[in-house]
């Protein structure tokens, strides 16, 4: 058969409120053009983003229901570590509540002023705890991760010999880790191949540095690795997730992505004194090492996500989803970055309205239009989100690009979303000389994208 179909059955239905263009266009008006600040029930398909909103299948709820909230060594952690256990063959399991709590414990631990992180590309919020404490963040991704058209199969590569640069250039000693982003989700959640890893490797090993994977989308990277590259078809997407795990010395992980659950984070690191000291620091702010500031339900939840999202008809499915999306909207001629990524289609805005310069906000344009006419809810990753002036530097970070990303939750819409969220964008594309920029009206000081308010010009 050569239709893949959603590997699941709906036991429990969300209703969607279907809103008029006439109900869009006020809410719109009064969120003043920022879909951050439009409520959710207004929304009819929300592809804001695939972080804490899956869907849990009938087994994690029933895991949530056995949950054992147990203060000290309750049922539901033993369960968690060893899922996490065997997956990775990481000893130390450190439960967070998020993805950045671990990044906060690891960077406190080994950052610091004069310290130098470097990754493939560093996501925001790793970035952010990396500079809070002192230390700082260079992203070394191939320069093929950073042309939109290029269709190089592993996009979120880490150039070793700019790795090899950077280590001259410093010190080993300076750098007390290195990582890499799994899928790289600020490159357009593009994979990274094994024989990168494996290089990347070998290049921290003879250093002496240790690697850690920011492994949030692992299960997607694997199975893109299954698919692209060479010798890896007639492995199971466990067993390339495991090499990748093999091949690094600790890994933090946000659970919201391919944990399927709705919170939950992990830290994961191979040495013993490390692991004590990261313990203390759980302890004093996140809680005992038996549930890190989780409930016994999260953690059963977390154990059962993180053994269904390497079911390799789920992979398959959901890898096939998000192509399905970009190859459909690509082949009207939609300009995005390719190849389609493993949780999002970024579209190339600048080059969708190249009437409208980076000062208007191209990317802002085409996320109301996408409200306004289908009641689809995207985000700018552009000049709205990373072009504001610093106040204390007066610098602006230009952006490399002008994107709009639509990320897909998983399990939680069908084909027919998916179609009409293809229909949306083609039919704005079709008319995209009508779309019109915008300029702020006012913004705050720091992360502006979240409250800024426009008008349209
Ligand atoms: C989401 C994400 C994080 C942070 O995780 P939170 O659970 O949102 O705190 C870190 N790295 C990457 C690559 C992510 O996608």
């Amino acid at each position: 058969m050569k239709t893949i179909i959603e590997p699941f059955k709906i036991k429990m239905v969300e209703p969607i409120k279907l809103t008029s263009p006439a109900e869009r266009e006020t809410v719109l008006r009064q969120a003043g053009f920022n879909v951050f600040q439009i409520p959710a029930e207004q929304v009819i398909i929300d592809l804001l983003t695939d972080s804490g909103t899956s869907a849990m299948s009938a087994e994690q709820w029933a895991g949530m229901l056995r949950g054992d909230e147990s203060y000290a060594g309750a049922r539901s952690w033993y369960r968690f570590e060893a899922v996490l256990r065997e997956l990775t063959g990481m000893p130390h399991v450190l439960p967070t509540h998020q993805g950045r709590a671990s990044e906060r414990i690891l960077f406190e631990l080994i950052g610091g002023p004069g310290k130098v992180i470097p990754s493939n590309n560093h996501f925001d919020t790793t970035r952010a705890n990396i500079e809070h404490s002192g230390a700082r963040a260079v992203d070394l991704v191939i320069d093929e991760g950073k042309q939109p058209r290029n269709r190089h199969p592993f996009k979120g590569n880490l150039d070793v010999s700019k790795l090899e640069s950077l280590i001259q250039a410093v010190g080993a000693h300076s750098i007390p880790l290195c990582m890499v982003t799994v899928t790289n989700n600020s490159g357009g959640g593009q994979p990274v191949s094994l024989e990168n890893l494996r290089a990347v490797r070998e290049v921290c090993q003879r250093h002496g540095i240790p690697l850690f994977l920011d492994a949030c989308r692992f299960a997607e990277n694997a199975y893109l690795i299954k698919q692209r590259e060479a010798g890896q078809r007639g492995r199971t997407a466990r067993a390339i997730a495991r090499e990748m795990f093999d091949l690094a010395d600790g890994a933090t992980i946000s659970a919201k992505k391919d944990g399927l659950v709705n919170i939950g984070g992990v830290l994961l690191m191979r040495n013993d004194d490390l692991a004590r000291r990261a313990n203390n620091l759980l302890i004093l702010t996140e809680g005992f090492v038996t549930y890190g500031g989780l409930a016994g339900r999260d953690l059963e939840a977390m154990a059962q996500g993180f053994t269904e999202v390497l079911d390799e008809a789920y992979l398959n499915y959901r890898l096939r989803s998000v192509a399905y999306l970009g190859e459909h909207v690509l082949a009207a001629g939609v300009p995005i970055v390719e190849p389609p990524g493993g949780h999002a289609i970024y579209v190339d805005a600048a080059a969708f309205c190249p009437h409208i310069p980076p000062a208007q906000f191209p990317g802002q344009a085409l996320v109301c239009a996408l409200y306004r006419h289908a009641g689809i809810r995207a985000v700018e990753i552009g000049s709205v989100m990373f072009g504001q002036v610093d106040p204390d530097t007066g610098e602006s970070a230009a952006p490399p690009m002008e994107l709009v990303r639509l990320a897909i939750p998983r399990r939680v819409y069908t084909q027919s979303h998916i179609d009409y969220t293809v229909e949306a964008l083609v039919e704005i594309y079709q008319r995209r000389d009508t779309l019109r920029g915008l300029r702020i009206v006012s913004e705050s000081q720091a992360l502006r994208h979240f409250t800024a308010q426009f008008e349209e010009i």
